[in-house]
């Protein structure tokens, strides 16, 4: 009897996932047994790796993936908390009878590399029934492990190189629509699951009610579908005019939390939503008249997370501000812990950057250029901390936390990548309406639901409300100083500084 193990861990959805399809169909499974492993003591608001909102939304995903595979192909998610090889010690007296193979998705990530490469040497090297399978491009498009070990393959460097591949790949890539593959419980017969107990068992009731109520994004595959048809499927003007640069940062007028942008990042990074699922509509749209390409399309998004998955793969210490061959190693200052802080729960003084953090801290989602101004003002911009730093909290916090994209974006806003816009173009973090992080400056919506100590504020001074004469700031209700924060650092006086350090530490890399 053999008994495929389908174990989730980023591709949290029941369509379009090539693991559990083979698990279905395959005539080398008998029996399936569907798991996740929480790699956290998750009976709790947050984690050590997880703040608030991002494991409230990964649990959503979680619980929506055991009611889907409940309802549509009647088998029962196991749900673990715990190390993974212990977890997996754990059931496998009971799987005896089983001849079993693990299959998991294909990660970049060097954490769940090693876990892998550690689960083949204790447990699969020493269990002669035991057997694992791996499967590219789960995540991807791109079979990322074949195209870093092709013959000439070169760390891409701008989209250039990305067309360039795709094309070599796909040939016409813009209008290709990619096989995608949905177990189909009609046309088979049902394959049955088994049943195991474990101490590292959790119950998903008892987990929900640790957890913070919901945010403004709800997890899970339901909702990412839901969120394509809304935002792609039925808006093909929205599909072929999308360009990205020119999206609004501070979200849409009126909701000051629905994006501008898809906001399908979260669904695509815990694996709710397939790319592929993304790219054929997008394709089957873009047939229908003119539109926008690669870079600032939809698909030119999707190409440079395929651009960081390859790079995250091929670059050594891709995390890394040393021994990482994509990062210039400039001379950042010490740690201040003052002003991470500031930065972190949005108390600067600078009222664009206050309400991005805050809306971060409340949702786990910013949008794209918001990442922009929040990232080039820790580092280059304003406060001159190691990129590291805002990486970490980023990743603690954000629901689309990915490991690839978010080292991949933070190299390229610090300067130090090869990819990245030059060290000297610094956003203003006061910005005005020509300003190209495209920030709502007539009512300042945005900065007035998310830093309400300023709604009454007048538009002229929210950006920079300690320039607001006392008078002004009186009758907005808010002193700067007592009621909101004077800014932690003179803009002009920090930049100035900040440009001529990276220079030297330029010059001193030469
Ligand atoms: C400092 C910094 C850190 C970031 N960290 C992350 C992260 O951890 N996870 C993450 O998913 N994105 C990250 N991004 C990239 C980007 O900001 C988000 O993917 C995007 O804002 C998500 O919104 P959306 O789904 O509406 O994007 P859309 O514009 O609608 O794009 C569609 C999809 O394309 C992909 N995409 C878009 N922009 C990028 C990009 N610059 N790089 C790679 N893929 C992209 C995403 O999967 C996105 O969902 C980061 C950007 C910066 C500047």
């Amino acid at each position: 009897m053999k008994l495929a193990v389908v174990w989730f861990r980023n591709a949290l959805r029941i369509h379009d996932n090539p693991v559990l399809s083979w698990a279905y169909e395959s005539e080398n499974a008998d029996f399936i047994l569907p798991i996740y492993i929480f790699e956290e003591e998750i009976q709790q608001k947050s984690t050590q790796n997880m703040g608030e909102q991002r494991l409230r939304f990964q649990f959503d995903c979680v619980e929506n993936l055991h009611q889907n595979l409940k309802n549509k192909l009647d088998l029962d998610l196991h749900v673990f908390s715990g190390d993974c090889l212990e977890v997996l010690e754990s059931i496998r007296e009971q799987l005896q009878p089983f001849e079993v193979i693990l299959l998991k998705e294909y990660s970049t990530n060097p954490r769940d590399r090693k876990q892998s490469e550690l689960i083949g040497k204790k447990l699969i090297n020493t269990n002669p029934t035991w057997s694992i399978k791996s499967f590219p491009s789960t995540q991807t498009i791109l079979d990322i492990e074949a195209i870093v070990g092709s013959p000439g393959y070169k760390p891409p460097k701008s989209m250039k190189d990305m067309v360039r591949l795709f094309k070599i790949e796909f040939g016409d890539y813009e209008n290709i629509i990619f096989e995608t593959n949905d177990p189909n419980p009609s046309s088979n017969e049902r394959k049955q699951d088994v049943s195991v107990n474990s101490k590292y068992q959790v119950s998903l009731d008892k987990i929900r009610s640790s957890l913070s109520t919901a945010g403004y994004f709800r997890g899970g595959e339901n909702e990412a579908i839901t969120r394509l048809e809304k935002k792609v499927i039925s808006q093909n003007d929205y599909v072929n005019s999308f360009n990205k640069p020119k999206s609004i940062s501070t979200n849409i007028q009126g909701n000051p939390m629905e994006p501008t942008t898809t906001g399908l990042s979260p669904y695509i990074s815990t694996g709710c939503l397939s790319i592929r699922r993304l790219w054929n509509s997008c394709s089957e749209i873009q047939q229908s008249g003119e539109h926008t390409v690669p870079p600032v399309s939809i698909q030119g998004q999707i190409m440079f997370r395929e651009m960081f998955y390859l790079l995250s793969r091929s670059v050594d210490n891709w995390d890394q501000d040393s021994g990482n061959p994509q990062c210039k190693e400039i001379e950042w200052g010490e740690l201040n812990h003052a002003l991470l802080d500031s930065w972190d729960s949005g108390q600067t003084g600078f009222p664009l950057i206050d309400a991005m953090m805050r809306q971060l801290n409340a949702t786990g989602w910013m949008h794209h250029l918001g990442r922009h101004a929040v990232s080039c003002f820790l580092t280059r911009g304003q406060l001159w901390q190691n990129w590291t730093h805002g990486r970490d909290i980023f990743e603690r916090k954000l629901i689309d936390s990915d490991w690839a994209l978010n080292n991949g974006n933070w190299l390229w806003l610090a300067g130090v990548a090869p990819f990245s816009m030059p060290y000297y173009r610094i956003y203003n973090p006061c910005p005005d309406s020509k300003s190209s992080l495209n920030v709502e400056t007539k009512d300042a919506e945005f900065i007035r639901y998310w830093v309400p100590e300023l709604a009454e504020f007048p538009s002229k001074y929210i950006f920079e409300p300690h320039l607001a004469p006392l008078h002004i700031q009186e009758s907005a209700g808010c002193l700067i100083g007592t009621d909101y924060p004077n800014p932690i650092i003179d803009r002009k006086e920090s930049r100035k500084k900040n440009l001529q350090s990276f220079k030297h530490s330029l010059e001193k890399l030469r």
